[in-house]
């Protein structure tokens, strides 16, 4: 065999030792794969590593939602009783009207229901709220855009 040149491992391509970087640690005197294959290499890991140093922000972003919800999260955990009270007398206040958001809230959030996005009494694309016609059944819900939902309790009162 040639001692000025050999096959990289890594593309199988027979090259001169000059394609090779210098390594005096290795017998031959030059690294083990040549000097194109070390190039796509050391792409290949920057490429890598980028993603996971965007997947950790990801991650990191998602562990520190935005500041206000974070600070609502504290007041609560510093505040428990005026917190369980506050819910307490809303609870009170409205019984089935709230039971019935929570239960539709609960099933929109574990996927069993979704909530559109198209109004249904105007066609309007946006912001959908859920209007109960009978708070005692919690899943029919007509979904409609604020100003339609409005316009409805209006037109009943
Ligand atoms: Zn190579
Ligand atoms: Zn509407
Ligand atoms: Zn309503």
């Amino acid at each position: 065999m040639d001692k000025s040149s050999k096959t990289c491992p890594k593309c199988n391509i027979d090259k001169l030792l000059e394609e090779f970087h210098k390594a005096t640690a290795s017998k031959d005197g030059r690294q083990c794969w040549c000097k194109e294959c070390t190039r796509q290499y050391g792409k290949e890991w920057d490429k890598e590593h980028s993603e996971q140093r965007n997947a950790d922000h990801k991650r990191y972003r998602e562990a520190h939602p935005e500041n206000s919800r974070a600070a609502s999260k504290r007041w609560q955990k510093a505040h428990p009783e005026q917190c369980a009270e506050q819910a307490k007398l809303y609870r009170e206040r409205q019984p089935t009207k709230s039971r019935a958001r929570d239960k539709l809230k609960y099933a929109v959030k574990s996927g069993r229901m979704s909530r559109p996005t198209i109004c249904t009494r105007c066609s309007k694309i946006g912001a959908i709220q859920a209007h109960h016609e009978d708070y005692d059944k919690p899943f029919e819900v007509e979904w409609m855009c604020k100003p339609c939902h409005i316009l409805h309790h209006k037109g009943r009162a």
